[in-house]
């Protein structure tokens, strides 16, 4: 198959800050409905590759291409409206806003011929959200308002607000960080479930969560990759053993 036939194409992508090449001649292919796990020691440049997907690094060389659109000369903003969106490790979500109401402001709301956005709260906008608040298991808990959720909780109504808002692709910085045992497993299903219909990219410190959701894995050291492969194939690699799984 030919590089046009991803959703996502990084080519050749390298950054350096005062000389040192954080992402260095990075080549990576996400196919439709794929999800990627990205592993690696800490300072492997895994945060670094979102920030230029996502455009807040510009890239010094290198294409990515997401259906086929160049990314890397768009702005932030341009980049979301293109459909590449991104939950950081801390949830970000409105505190004095119910669970109901963060997941309608992020709701996809379409804009009047004048350039506003037209909320519009229609009983079909109502059903979608409370989907949504069900996928992220906050289906009882609309009327909560944000700050008295969990950690948990709140990461999944993060999850929830990056969902709701019907893009190919989402990109996630390590979503079950301070999560339980209990919830950790909740979000492997979740992100399964989810990676039927959206591609999925996740950075990812736990092994043991990384292995339940059994997906092709992507070993970055030092802004390149030394590995791809399934999470047994990238366990038994003597490079990455070495790099990071050793100590
Ligand atoms: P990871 O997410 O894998 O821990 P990062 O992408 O955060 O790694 O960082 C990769 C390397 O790039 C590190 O050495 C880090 O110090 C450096 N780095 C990242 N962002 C910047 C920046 N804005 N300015 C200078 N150095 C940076």
């Amino acid at each position: 198959s030919s590089n046009t036939d991803f959703l996502l194409a990084i080519e050749n992508l390298t950054v350096s800050f005062d000389g040192f090449k954080a992402v260095d001649d990075l080549t990576l292919y996400v196919d439709k409905g794929e999800l990627r796990v990205i592993i690696g020691p800490n300072g492997a440049g895994k945060t670094t590759v979102l920030d230029l997907i996502s455009g807040k690094t510009k890239a010094s060389a290198g294409s990515i291409k997401y259906n086929n659109i160049e990314l890397t000369r768009m702005r932030e903003h341009q980049i979301v409206r293109a459909g590449v969106i991104r939950k950081f490790q801390t949830p970000s979500i409105y505190d004095n806003l119910t669970v109901f109401e963060n997941l309608e402001i992020s709701y996809p709301w379409g804009r009047t011929v004048w350039g506003s956005l037209s909320f519009n709260r229609t009983e079909e906008v109502v059903e979608r959200i409370k989907e949504v608040a069900g996928e992220v298991f906050l289906g009882d808990m609309l009327d909560i308002p944000g700050e008295m959720l969990s950690h948990g909780q709140k990461q999944w109504l993060e999850i929830g607000m990056l969902l709701i808002q019907n893009t190919e692709l989402i990109m996630l910085d390590e979503p079950v960080a301070g999560m339980t045992p209990k919830e950790r497993d909740a979000t492997a299903a979740l992100l399964k479930k989810i990676s039927k219909k959206q591609s999925v990219i996740i950075i990812e410190h736990d092994m043991d969560f990384v292995e339940k959701i059994a997906s092709r894995v992507t070993v970055l050291h030092l802004g390149k990759i030394i590995k791809e492969g399934t999470m047994t194939e990238v366990r038994n690699d003597p490079r990455v053993q070495e790099v990071y799984l050793g100590h």
